[in-house]
């Protein structure tokens, strides 16, 4: 995996320690991640919240909330996750804003962008993602640091990376417009089967599950 990502980097001209591997654990036991964090693992992904919270005791290692967050599930959320790549709605940004003040905490998350069109994917269009930057930057206890997408089931993965070049442009320009008072840095795109793509155009974090835990 180290390796594949690595060989990912040279190609693109990146340094080899420029992109977090995430370490998807949905569905895997206590003693499955414990294995992964013992190999080196530092960041581990869950997509729902009551699983995590499960899990979360066994493993001090940092938490990324990778899927749909529901509102009335942020309270736990901030509670355990140190990045929620999730947040497309200011609803929901709000409600974390406010659970995080409870807790006196700066809550860093990303904004999940839906780049391709199929309907079924969460996230916001790129073309509203400016906006709500622009709200959300009035809030004190939430920190945007970049993107996220999930790119579109394909067969071969030449066929995603149009999908991360594009998200890679949007952040750059929101960048260039100065849309928030901070630069937004992190690219969470790439997953077990497109992952090197994502390298290519930028990822500075790829989700991965299948290839570090099996099928
Ligand atoms: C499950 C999941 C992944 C990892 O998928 P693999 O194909 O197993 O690597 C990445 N991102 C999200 C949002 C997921 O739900």
């Amino acid at each position: 995996m180290k390796a594949r990502v690595e060989a990912a980097c040279v190609r693109a001209g990146r340094e080899a320690n420029a992109v977090t591997i995430v370490a998807v654990s949905k569905n895997r036991s206590v003693a499955e991640i414990s294995e992964a964090v013992a190999a080196g693992a530092a960041d581990i992904g869950e997509n729902r919240v009551q699983e995590a919270l499960l899990k979360f005791n066994a493993q001090r290692t940092k938490w990324h909330m990778i899927g749909h967050l529901q509102t009335n599930k942020a309270k736990e959320a901030v509670k355990i996750f140190d990045l929620i790549h999730s947040v497309d709605s200011l609803k929901l940004a709000q409600e974390i804003d406010k659970q995080a003040a409870k807790i006196d905490k700066v809550q860093d998350v990303l904004i999940e962008v839906k780049t391709s069109p199929e309907a079924t994917k969460s996230g916001i269009l790129p073309q509203e993602a400016g906006k709500l930057l622009a709200e959300i930057s009035g809030l004190k206890n939430i920190a945007v640091k970049g993107l996220m997408t999930i790119a579109p089931l394909v067969s071969d993965s030449e066929e995603a990376r149009s999908y991360f070049k594009q998200l890679k442009e949007l952040r750059d320009k929101i960048n260039s417009l100065h849309i928030t008072p901070y630069t937004l840095h992190m690219l969470s795109m790439g997953m077990t089967d497109d992952f090197e793509v994502a390298i290519e155009e930028g990822a500075t974090m790829i989700r991965v599950g299948r290839a570090i835990f099996g099928s």
